[in-house]
């Protein structure tokens, strides 16, 4: 029996309805003839963000999945889950937002999913820059981790993070080249009260969004 190669023409992204994961969601659809989308609901803050990621997929005509993965809510009471906003980095540098094994879990099922759809190309919004505190999200990790998933299925996928060496403003210039920046701008939800688009303006996320696009429009010289 020979075995089939993956379609390099397709692509899956991981897709929470942010800016990181739509710029990433934008990008795809440039580099990849069929993109489809992968959400994992796991009991987020606000279910806002998966009618979110919903939404966009809709109007972006791509087919979505939305995979059940509350097992991690389970394991991890913590800030992304719970109502206690206050990010506070441990003594080992990881902060309390961090989700033990879940960019693990989420490329797992991504890539049994690429599996399934002879999917050769996985995408993800993972990136160092401004969250280095998120050891899953370093790309020592995402490299280990394509290869674990290639030997794990014998076949060799592709996992591409776009955004792994851009800070905010810098994936907002990103967004921009992709004639994406005002829908992902008023599209999106990062914020952490579940506000869609500018977000409430006070968060972490909010205050970490705003300050890269003040910055990148500033840049270009747009008020
Ligand atoms: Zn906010």
């Amino acid at each position: 029996m020979t075995q089939q190669s993956l379609d390099n023409n397709k692509a899956i992204v991981v897709f929470s309805g942010g800016q990181d994961s739509t710029t990433c969601l934008f990008w795809a659809k440039k580099h990849f003839e069929n993109v489809e989308l992968v959400t994992f609901a796991y009991g987020q803050r606000h279910d806002t963000e998966i009618e979110v990621a919903k939404r966009i997929a809709q109007e972006q005509h791509v087919k979505h999945h939305i995979l059940d993965m509350s097992l991690l809510s389970q394991l991890t009471p913590n800030a992304l889950t719970q109502h206690d906003m206050d990010i506070e980095v441990g003594d080992d540098g990881i902060p309390n937002t961090f989700v033990p094994a879940r960019n693990l879990l989420f490329l797992s099922f991504a890539g049994a999913l690429a599996y399934q759809t002879n999917t050769k190309n996985i995408i993800t919004g993972v990136c160092e820059t401004d969250f280095s505190g998120y050891p899953d999200c370093r790309d020592s990790f995402i490299k280990s981790m394509n290869v674990t998933l290639s030997l794990s299925m014998d076949k060799d996928f592709v996992i591409h993070t776009p955004l792994m060496w851009l800070d905010k403003k810098a994936t907002w210039a990103l967004s921009d080249e992709l004639g994406a920046l005002d829908y992902i701008r008023y599209n999106t939800l990062t914020c952490y009260n579940g506000i869609v688009g500018e977000g409430c303006g006070e968060c972490p996320a909010c205050e970490l969004r705003a300050n890269g696009l003040n910055t990148y429009l500033a840049e270009k010289g747009v008020n």
